[in-house]
C-alpha cells in the first residue's frame, strides 16, 4: 500500500486545508485597497456579506479566531468585570489567556456538561452581585461547536435569556457554527440567534487559508476596531485573504455535510477494531481512547502511511474538504493492519 506518491492524509485539524484552484482564482482577482483606512473594496464586501448572511448590523475581519475572540471580550468587558465562559472552552483554555493578561478582565471558568453545555444553574449561580468584593460578572460565551459537539437550539435560547435577564451580553465563540447549523439543518442566521456578538472562523473547515469574522452591531464593531488596531490586527491590502474568506461562505458552508458523514464513516470503521473505544461524531470531530502503549507504533505506522494524526491515549480525529471518503477507507484499513498485528504490550 506504501505509494510514495500518494497524498498525505491529515487528520490533524481542519485547519490544514488548502485553499482551492477556485478560491486561489478568486484571490488573484481580488480588489486591494489599505483596510486600515478602510478602502479596501474585497474586505469591505467580505464583512458586509458576512454581516447580512448571519443576520447582523457589521461585521469586522481579523487575521485569527483568537484576535476576534479577544476583540470581543475586550469590547463587552472593561477592567475588573468577567465573563461566564465553559473550562474547556477555547477562548478561556487555548488562548493564552488573553482575555486576562492583554483585557484585565477576570474569566469565570464553569464545568462543562458532557454535551459540552454550561448548565444554566451553573450560570445562575456564578453571576455575581453587585458588590464591591466581587468582579461585574458582564458576558457569557459560549462556544458552538465545542469539541466537536452541537449545542442544541433550545439550550442556547434558554442560556442566552437567562444572561440576559440578567443584563448580561452574549458572545458565540462560533469558530465552527457553520458544522453547527449544518448539522441541525438550521440557517445561519437562526443558528447564531441569541448572542449579541459572534465569531466565525474561515480557515478551520470553510477551506480559506486565514481570517475569522466579528459580527455585532455597528456601534459595537467601531468601538472593536480600536482593539484590533492596538492588538496588531490592522491589515493593509487584506482583499487577497478576504476574497478567500468570501468565496469560502458562498461555496463551503453547505458541503461540511459531507465532512460530517466522514467523521461517521471513520469512526464507525475504527469502533471495529476491538482495542479502540471510538466516541460517535456530531459533527466533523471525535475523539477515541487508544492504549497508551500502542501510541508511538501506531504514530510510525501512520506516518509510513502518510497519515498524520495527534496520536495520544485521547486521540482527537477531524475530518474537512481534505479528506475524501477514499480517505477514510484508506485510513481504516491502515488502523486495521496495525492493530492486526499489535501484541497490546
Ligand atoms: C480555532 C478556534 C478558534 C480561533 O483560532 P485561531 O487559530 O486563532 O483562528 C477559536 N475558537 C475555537 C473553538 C477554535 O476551534
Amino acid at each position: 500500500m506504501s505509494d510514495k506518491h500518494q497524498h498525505w492524509i491529515d487528520l490533524r485539524s481542519d485547519t490544514v486545508t488548502q485553499p482551492s484552484e477556485a478560491m486561489r482564482a478568486a484571490m488573484a482577482a481580488a480588489d486591494v485597497g489599505d483596510d486600515v483606512y478602510g478602502d479596501d473594496p474585497s474586505v469591505n464586501r467580505l464583512q458586509d456579506f458576512a454581516a447580512d448572511l448571519f443576520g447582523f448590523e457589521a461585521g469586522m475581519f481579523a487575521p485569527s479566531g483568537t484576535q476576534t475572540n479577544l476583540i470581543a471580550l475586550m469590547t463587552h468587558c472593561g477592567r475588573g468585570d468577567e465573563y461566564l465562559v465553559g473550562q474547556e472552552a477555547h477562548t478561556y483554555k487555548y488562548e493564552g489567556g488573553g482575555a486576562a493578561v492583554l483585557g484585565s478582565i477576570q474569566p469565570q471558568p464553569i464545568a462543562n456538561q458532557a454535551d459540552g453545555s454550561i448548565a444554566l444553574a451553573d450560570i445562575e449561580a456564578y453571576i455575581k452581585p453587585d458588590d464591591m468584593h466581587f468582579a461585574r460578572t458582564r458576558l457569557l460565551a459560549l462556544e458552538n461547536t465545542i469539541g466537536g459537539r452541537v449545542l442544541g437550539q433550545d439550550y442556547v435560547a434558554a442560556a442566552t435569556a437567562l444572561a440576559h435577564g440578567k443584563g448580561m451580553a452574549t458572545h458565540l465563540d462560533g469558530a465552527r457554527i457553520c458544522n453547527a447549523a449544518v448539522q441541525q439543518g438550521l440557517g445561519l442566521r437562526a443558528a447564531v440567534a441569541g448572542f449579541d456578538t459572534v465569531s466565525v472562523c474561515l480557515s478551520k473547515g470553510m477551506g480559506a487559508p486565514v481570517g475569522s469574522v466579528l459580527l455585532g452591531p455597528k456601534a459595537f464593531i467601531e468601538q472593536g476596531k480600536r482593539w484590533r488596531k492596538m492588538l496588531g490586527g490592522g491589515m493593509r491590502q487584506a482583499g487577497v485573504i478576504a476574497a478567500a474568506a468570501q468565496y469560502a461562505l458562498e461555496h463551503n458552508v453547505q458541503r461540511l455535510a459531507e465532512d460530517h458523514d466522514n467523521a461517521a464513516e471513520l469512526a464507525r470503521g475504527l469502533a471495529q477494531i476491538a482495542a479502540l473505544k471510538v466516541g460517535t461524531p456530531q459533527t466533523n470531530i471525535f475523539w477515541m481512547d487508544v492504549p497508551a502503549a500502542a501510541c508511538e507504533p501506531l504514530r510510525q505506522a501512520l506516518a509510513r502511511e502518510r497519515i498524520r494524526a495527534s496520536v495520544g491515549p485521547r486521540t482527537r480525529l477531524v475530518t474537512h474538504l481534505d479528506v475524501s471518503r477514499a480517505d477514510v477507507a484508506r485510513t481504516v484499513e491502515v488502523f486495521k493492519a496495525f492493530f492486526s498485528t499489535w501484541s497490546g504490550a
